[in-house]
């Protein structure tokens, strides 16, 4: 359509740029359908937990104060327990962030003396300082929980042997993270998660299992707490706050996690009584409403970003063909310079600060100097396109994302050209 050339070219995507894209889409209209129905039967199956709660305006009713007795916030719950096949869930605007919601669910879960485990290699960077694997104040190595990891196998997949010999008479959570984060390591699937929970369960039956489920929930048609997780943990800035979400994160699990973890977000004797919804129900209803339709979008992208990347020899975690599991997509540039030329078609993309230039800078709760790019209607939401990634080797640029696949493919475009702008790569 030449109206849509016209329109790329005073966005800034030129007709070689253009048509390299839409030679590497041709070839994904399969994939793109398989997406599609993944996102019906998710729709579908966020309806029927809407109409089973009988979701009506009243929902949408704001309240102030303590919040007692609020039915929307009350409502919202047990939808996401439906939605998740849990028999209880924690969603509040009262959560921050993703990093709490997992604060909670482990500080809630752990006590002095217990052990926390990682089978699958080191958390996320903001959880490190959390368990105290780098010093912090409040860190739960500061309240005497102690923390022991058994790392990947050098081919990704888990260290059996490893994990049955770190499990002993302390070991009370087990913490798996289903996203890659800031790692160049594969995304787990469902299945795979539930196969590690069936292993460590068998080692030792009352071992709690926690699931880091950013940047997951809606891919599959199937969550970890449908495996056996006993508490699955995410952000509502991202996937299931479907881009509304202004705040705020979730804890689905069965009732006895659930209820610690809302003792310790609110307090002992108070629990998941007190919060009041300050007018957000809306967004969270309607956001969790749009989630599978928006995730779709995004893994569209991220999987575009693979097949137009991978052909011009940049290392693509997961590659261009095979199975996806998270919205995210690792890019490995080899270089600063091209993170920051990537990330600014990312930002220059954005219906929000477009203007802007992004840069590396040093962020709490990161190691590294981090460059970010978004241009987002919510700070800091990654379900809306961002790019971001810690300036280390192997210079990995981490892509998810987009509101709508139409966006996301249109940052992915402009990505390459400042790449071809900065004679980075040739097409
Ligand atoms: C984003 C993320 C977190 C932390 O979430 P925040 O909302 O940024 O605090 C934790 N774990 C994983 C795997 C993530 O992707």
């Amino acid at each position: 359509m030449e109206q849509i050339l016209e329109m790329y070219r005073d966005l800034g995507v030129s007709q070689e740029v253009y048509e390299y894209g839409e030679k590497a889409l041709e070839k994904l209209k399969t994939r793109f359908a398989a997406i599609d129905q993944v996102a019906e039967y998710n729709q579908s199956k966020v309806i029927a937990a809407m109409q089973k709660n009988r979701v009506s305006a009243a929902c949408f009713a704001g309240t102030t104060g303590y919040g007692y007795d609020d039915m929307g916030r009350d409502n919202l719950e047990r939808v996401y327990a439906d939605v998740f096949h849990t028999e209880a869930a924690l969603v509040r605007p009262q959560i921050t962030c993703g990093t709490h919601a997992l604060t909670v669910a482990l500080s809630a879960n752990l006590l002095p003396g217990d052990e926390l485990l990682s089978p699958v290699g080191l958390p996320y960077d903001t959880l490190q300082e959390v368990i105290g694997i780098r010093e912090s104040p409040c860190s739960l190595k500061e309240y005497g929980v102690s923390y022991r990891q058994v790392d990947l196998l050098a081919d990704g997949t888990f260290d059996y042997d490893g994990i049955r010999a770190a499990i002993n008479e302390k070991t009370k959570l087990v913490t798996i993270q289903r996203s890659k984060g800031y790692a160049t390591r594969p995304t787990f699937s469902v299945k795979q998660i539930g196969e590690l929970i069936a292993f460590v369960k068998n080692v030792k039956p009352d071992i709690l299992v926690m699931v880091d489920n950013c940047y997951g929930e809606f891919v599959e048609t199937i969550e970890p707490s449908d495996v056996g997780a006993d508490m699955v943990v995410g952000s509502l800035i991202k996937n299931p706050g479907g881009g509304l979400a202004p705040i705020g994160g979730y804890i689905c699990g069965t009732k006895k996690c659930v209820d610690r973890c809302a003792y310790r977000l609110t307090a002992p004797g108070l629990g998941q009584e007190v919060g009041a919804n300050l007018g957000l129900m809306t967004s969270l209803y309607q956001g969790f409403f749009l989630a599978p339709t928006v995730v779709a979008g995004a893994e569209k992208g991220a999987i575009f970003a693979a097949n137009l990347y991978e052909p011009l020899g940049f290392k693509c975690v997961p590659n261009a063909t095979e199975s996806r599991h998270d919205i995210i997509q690792a890019v490995e540039l080899g270089s600063e310079k091209a993170m920051i030329a990537f990330c600014a078609g990312i930002q220059g993309a954005a219906p929000v600060d477009a203007f802007a230039t992004p840069l590396p800078w040093d962020m709490p709760g990161y190691n590294d100097k981090v460059i970010m790019a978004a241009g987002a209607f919510i700070q800091g939401s990654s379900i809306e396109l961002s790019a971001d990634g810690p300036i280390r080797p192997p210079y990995a640029v981490y892509f998810q994302g987009g509101l709508t696949w139409y966006h996301a493919k249109l940052g992915i475009l402009k990505s390459l050209q400042e790449m071809v702008n900065a004679g980075l790569v040739e097409l």
